[in-house]
């Protein structure tokens, strides 16, 4: 009950910050408008695999402490600019872009989604926000995670990247990509090893067949 009353009035921040930021578009850009719909995208294209996996039962996690200071790290980094957006509190950092560094942030946008999407739809009910094994767990090694181990954060990594050239802003445009660096330099590392405990060999000949965030060349 908490939980839901909690999360309305998380959403309904995030839909009245979406509305000032929209309205603020003129003085900030119309990247900004991109970066929005790319926000607004990535939760509506996670809330029915979010909505799926609740009846998911988890048998192992690992790492909860680390991982709640990295998602919360991750989450103010990707949110901060909506705030910056809404309000302009940060804009004694802007910076100016020539007119297509805009334009390429938005494109590169549109195959990026497609990714994220991809990755939840070829994970299925394997997937998960923090980093656990869920009864019944398969080792997916197909679709989009045939060559590569972690296309959800290559385009969580493209998502963020395309951040500062859509919100032109030192603080605001680089708190995502820093944010999600640091958490990908340290959750890698274990959740690699907790699928090589569950998997074993499997995982092991995977590792060796594909790369991290792209294919391998040889
Ligand atoms: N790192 C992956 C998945 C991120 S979601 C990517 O970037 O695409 C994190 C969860 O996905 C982990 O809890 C793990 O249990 C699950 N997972 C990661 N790779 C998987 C795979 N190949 N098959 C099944 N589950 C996987």
């Amino acid at each position: 009950m908490i939980k839901t009353v909690a999360q309305g009035a998380l959403a309904l921040v995030f839909i009245a910050l979406l509305i000032a930021a929209l309205w603020r578009a003129p003085i900030n850009g119309w990247g900004s408008v991109a970066f929005l719909a790319s926000m607004l995208a990535i939760n509506v294209i996670r809330a029915p695999f979010q909505k799926a996996n609740q009846a998911n039962v988890i048998t192992g996690k690992t790492q909860v402490t680390k991982e709640g200071i990295l998602l919360a790290l991750v989450a103010i980094g990707g949110y901060l600019p909506i705030v910056h957006l809404a309000t302009g509190w940060l804009s004694f950092a802007n910076y100016s872009v020539p007119f297509w560094v805009p334009i390429l942030g938005a494109v590169t946008l549109v195959p990026t989604l497609y990714l994220f999407w991809r990755s939840h739809k070829d994970l299925g009910r394997n997937w998960s926000v923090t980093t656990e094994i869920r009864e019944e767990h398969v080792l997916v090694t197909n679709g989009v995670y045939k060559s590569v181990r972690h296309p959800m954060y290559t385009a969580i990594w493209l998502l963020f990247l395309m951040q500062p050239l859509l919100v032109h802003n030192w603080i605001a445009g680089l708190s995502g990509p820093i944010a999600f660096g640091i958490m990908y330099v340290i959750r890698v590392p274990y959740e690699e090893a907790m699928m090589r405990e569950q998997f074993g060999k499997a995982y092991e000949d995977y590792c060796a067949r594909s790369g991290r965030l792209v294919p391998k060349l040889l």
